[in-house]
């Protein structure tokens, strides 16, 4: 197995496939690996007949990316090789933004949740050998192209734009956080916030995008840099257009919307393209700064996260798909 190193400072842009494993349950249920793992390549095979007991396969399709993790790597070692070498940016002047990306149940919350003991262990390890920094945390979540802050209660907030085109989102709580465990605590709190409330109103947070910033300010108050961290909604719930329920409808359609604009972001800050197309969703616009392609140290991060049964496989192609489109 090798890994390459993200390269730091000519990359703007990784994406990174993390397959999770079978469960025995679903092995159980008669679910076959249709996913093998050579890294950097990723092969889907489509399960067709069994014969002897043995399965063959027809219609492989190989996909290439930054690195492949299969179900044997951890999430420690997916920080190695992704976000580790990146967070020296975020006191540097850099915007560090990682999006998780993929269907309902392939381990985008688990990846990011994963990251997080990492990125805060490395973040503090920073703070604790130089006094100069104060860390500024908010949490919130977009859905149905409305914005909701996870730290207060998912109060419905404003996004507004200002003369000079900086992006704003009124009344976001910004909390500032001394130590490890303010800020373990702090997430802890958000991510309640946000599964208690998809319960009550018999919604799924697989519906939402939820965004955690770490923003980095020196002494007097000015930014040094931040770190973006995205959960993104199930990419299959942008299929539902074509559900019986209007309310579904809408809140598919406004998930394409988002999903596709953020690709065209994505893409065009990759090019150093002139002019990015934020303003193409609500999840984009609050976004913005993570596509500016002028500042030296900003980069992205795409973990395109996928399920490995056969009857996945459709949802785990259109996700390997959109990844590939990206670069
Ligand atoms: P998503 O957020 O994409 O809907 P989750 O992160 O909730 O998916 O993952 C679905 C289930 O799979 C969870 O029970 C999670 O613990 C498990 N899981 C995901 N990725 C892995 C992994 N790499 N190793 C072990 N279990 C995993
Ligand atoms: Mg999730």
């Amino acid at each position: 197995f090798s890994l390459q190193h993200v390269p730091i400072s000519n990359n703007r842009l990784s994406v990174i496939v993390r397959k999770r494993p079978l469960f025995t349950k679903e092995e159980e249920e008669g679910e076959l690996d249709s996913i093998s793992c050579s890294n950097p390549i990723i092969r889907v095979h489509e399960p067709k007949y069994k014969v002897d007991g043995i399965t063959k396969y027809i219609e492989n399709q190989d996909f290439q990316f930054d690195n492949a993790f299969s179900e044997k790597e951890s999430t420690e070692d997916v920080y190695k090789y992704s976000l580790q070498p990146l967070i020296r940016c975020i006191f540097e002047h850099g915007v560090v933004t990682c999006f998780a990306y993929g269907q309902t149940g392939s381990g985008k919350t688990f990846t990011m949740r994963g990251l997080q003991q990492h990125y805060i262990n490395d973040i503090f390890s920073i703070i604790q050998k130089n006094h100069q920094y104060q860390l500024i945390m908010s949490y919130f979540e977009i859905y149905g192209g409305k914005c909701f802050d996870l730290l207060n209660e998912r109060n419905q907030l404003n996004i507004l734009e200002d003369k000079n085109n900086n992006v704003q989102i009124q009344n976001l709580i910004e909390k500032p956080v001394r130590d490890q465990l303010e800020m373990i605590e702090i997430i802890e709190q958000a991510a309640i916030i946000r599964t208690t409330h998809a319960t009550e109103a018999n919604e799924e947070s697989s519906r939402s995008h939820a965004i955690c910033q770490i923003v980095v300010k020196d002494t007097n108050g000015n930014n040094r840099g931040k770190l973006i961290m995205v959960d993104l909604a199930g990419s299959e719930r942008a299929q539902d257009c074509q559900s019986n329920s209007k309310q579904r409808r809408v809140e598919g359609a406004n998930i394409n919307q988002s999903l596709l604009a953020l690709k065209e972001c994505i893409r065009a800050m990759d090019s150093g393209a002139q002019h990015v197309p934020f303003r193409g969703s609500k999840l984009t616009l609050v976004l913005r700064d993570s596509f500016l392609s002028k500042q030296q140290n900003s980069h992205i991060i795409m973990f395109a996260c996928i399920s490995p049964g056969s009857s996945s496989s459709d949802h785990t192609v259109n996700t390997l798909r959109y990844a590939d489109r990206l670069k």
